[in-house]
């Protein structure tokens, strides 16, 4: 009989679970709780799993129970792996999100989409609710670092119709084996994707439409990875989202400083400040000698920091394994103590630079 000797309750910890009681990990796939595999898994109980996926917990300690009991995964209501906050018409037509963060970068390539991963983990570990809105429509690899491939389902909106009536589109963003909920260009089918001109003016208004034509959930945090550079998409953020600031992510290398300056300008222009600065591939450690290399040059970090007038989040190494994780769609599987550092640097910039109450976003 495979009863193993753990206890199913609320509390106890997915990845102690799965580890005792390997079922469980189909169980929870029944109830769409990705999870077990994941870095996040080890800082989370059933129940803040349950909750974060938005989903009652009790049905999942019964079927885990019964599990248990029978080596087998019982049969599941459909009622019960129905998120409760995606019931149609729970969407009142307002995102209610507490922290609007957009990752910047002077040009691509520097691992902003990586980075602006790591962020999200990080929060998560800390039972936040996440979401990223994946802005960069040219060249969107948010949900392929993630692993996701099943486009948004987009249903009539009922708040918003155009000039004809007609009711506007309503995406549901896809979440994450982590919960982690993301909207993309890279997830709409190809058929809708086609049918997008992604040019000029119409760029700026797809953004839009991804934060406001989107059932967001009350997020703490919403990470909206940049395209690169000081183009029109990011002034179009950051004039039209209530922002707490941006995050800029550079490489050791002297232009950094430069396009730092720039968009810190930009930001600054708007009003907004600069919440952190993050070096990425800073540093090689050689794993046989752990001798350190800086291989893009000596770090700009402090400079970049004095520049942006922010505290630099984190100094982050070259990597292989986090980007191959990435590259399979497994970034969720990087567990690193870099996701605490970044989330909690983070967490503290914002409380430093609280949003003016009477702050009302434009949308
Ligand atoms: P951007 O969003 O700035 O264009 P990406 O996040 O897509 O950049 O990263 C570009 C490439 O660099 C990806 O293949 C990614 O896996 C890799 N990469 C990013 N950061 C690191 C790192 N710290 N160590 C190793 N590879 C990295």
């Amino acid at each position: 009989m495979p009863t193993a000797q753990i206890e199913i309750a609320p509390q106890t910890n997915i990845k102690e679970l799965v580890k005792l009681l390997p079922v469980a990990t189909d169980v929870l796939k029944q109830f769409g709780l990705g999870c077990p595999g994941c870095g996040v898994s080890g800082y989370e109980t059933i129940e803040q799993g349950a909750r974060s996926h938005g989903l009652r917990v009790e049905p999942i300690l019964t079927a885990l129970l019964v599990a248990q009991q029978s080596g087998k995964v019982p049969a599941i209501a459909e009622a019960d792996r129905m998120p409760q906050r995606r019931a149609p018409g729970a969407f009142t037509g307002r995102a209610n999100i507490a922290h609007i963060v957009p990752v910047m970068s002077g040009k691509g390539g520097v691992g902003k989409s990586l980075v602006t991963a790591l962020i999200a983990l990080g929060l998560r570990r800390k039972h936040l609710q996440v979401g990223i809105l994946d802005a960069d429509i040219t060249g969107p690899s948010i949900p392929k670092i993630f692993g996701l491939r099943t486009p948004m389902r987009i249903e009539p909106d009922p708040h918003r119709t155009n000039a004809q009536g007609q009711p506007q589109p309503l995406m549901t963003p896809v979440l994450s084996r982590s919960a982690i909920e993301i909207v993309s260009a890279n997830l709409l089918t190809e058929q809708e994707d086609t049918a997008m001109v992604w040019r000029g003016p119409i760029l700026s208004g797809v953004i839009r439409q991804f934060y406001e034509q989107a059932t967001w959930s009350a997020l703490d945090f919403l990470l909206v990875d940049l395209p690169p550079g000081t183009s029109d998409a990011p002034l179009t953020i950051l004039q039209s989202l209530d922002v707490d600031g941006a995050v800029l992510v550079t490489m050791p290398q002297a232009l950094a400083t430069m396009i730092v300056r720039k968009c810190a300008n930009l930001i600054h222009q708007l009003k907004r400040p600069i919440l952190g600065v993050v070096e990425n591939m800073s540093y090689f450690i050689a794993p046989d000698t752990g001798t350190r290399y800086e291989i893009f040059g000596p770090s700009y970090a402090e400079e970049v920091a004095t520049l942006a007038q922010a505290p630099v989040l984190a100094r982050i190494p070259i990597d292989p394994r986090k980007a191959a994780l990435a590259d399979e769609g497994a970034v969720e599987e990087i567990d690193d103590p870099v996701c605490d550092t970044l989330a909690s640097a983070l967490l503290e910039a914002v409380s430093a630079h609280p949003k003016p109450p009477e702050t009302i976003s434009l949308i």
